[in-house]
């Protein structure tokens, strides 16, 4: 398996008066292509701190952070801006989404940055709603759509620009919990079918359930890692071999 992300011994400290934070603690993790990992922890626990170090949004007081082969502690910001601009997709916990403009034209807004032509964006935008279902609102505003709809033109958004990686910070903080779990299910079925890679940032321990990994960070420490695709792979191995035993005993 090919490695995206490779974390080695990550220390982020913010002095507060006379007191220091350890809001990251030591952390060393690596992800894989084609991967959904959940990093999930109460308040505070560090995973905002830990997926702005991955993004470069911040940068670390001690540490790796290695993205497709390249260090990002070590870029400039000009780099940086680059950087994630063609290697990286964002989702939102409050959507982000402009307005003014209609769901495709927020779509088609990476690729805008990327100097791409009207017509290639606008191409491209629209094969990313139908890919998430919303054929029927393509030309609507945010403020005509549900929350679940807008996170969706959220979701389109993140991987038009065809990122290597996808970063969610709390994707459904905003939504109720049965959107919530159609929105899981949509990225779970696009990093499967398209191999790509998210790591998405929660609280919340049952959203984690949609995930191929879990990793538990605690006070700034990943505590646990959780490998849900093998469990389930396991599982159903188990439940095979029952299966069989209760047919010989039959
Ligand atoms: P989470 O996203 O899991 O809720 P954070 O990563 O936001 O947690 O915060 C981890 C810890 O670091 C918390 O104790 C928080 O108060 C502290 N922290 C985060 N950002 C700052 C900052 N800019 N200055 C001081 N302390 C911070
Ligand atoms: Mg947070």
């Amino acid at each position: 398996m090919k490695r995206v992300i490779c974390v080695k011994d990550l220390y982020k400290l913010y002095r507060v008066g006379d007191s220091v934070v350890h809001a990251l603690d030591g952390v060393s993790f690596e992800i894989y292509k084609g991967e959904f990992c959940a990093i999930v922890g109460t308040s505070g626990s560090g995973k905002s701190t830990l997926l702005n170090m991955l993004a470069g949004l911040e940068k670390p007081t001690k540490g790796q952070v290695v993205i497709a082969g390249r260090h990002v502690e070590e870029m400039r910001e000009d780099e940086l801006v680059k950087f994630r601009r063609e290697n990286v997709g964002f989702i939102f916990q409050s959507f982000h989404l402009i307005g003014t403009m209609n769901a495709l034209e927020n779509v088609a807004m990476p690729l805008m940055f990327k100097g791409e032509p009207r017509k290639s964006r606008m191409k491209k935008a629209d094969r990313m709603l139908d890919l998430v279902n919303l054929k029927k609102h393509k030309k609507h505003l945010p403020n005509q759509m549900s929350g679940g709809q807008q996170q969706r033109v959220g979701v389109a958004r993140a991987l038009v620009a065809d990122p290597q990686i996808i970063f969610a910070d709390e994707p459904t903080g905003n939504l109720d919990s049965h959107t919530s779990e159609d929105v899981m299910r949509l990225m779970q079925k696009i990093v499967r079918e398209q191999n790509r890679t998210l790591v998405m940032v929660t609280h919340d321990n049952h959203l984690a359930e949609f995930a191929d990994r879990v990793f538990h960070i605690s006070d700034g420490k990943i505590v646990r890692i959780e490998n849900k695709a093998e469990q389930k792979e396991q599982a159903e191995a188990k439940n095979q071999d029952e299966g069989g035993k209760s047919n010989e005993t039959a």
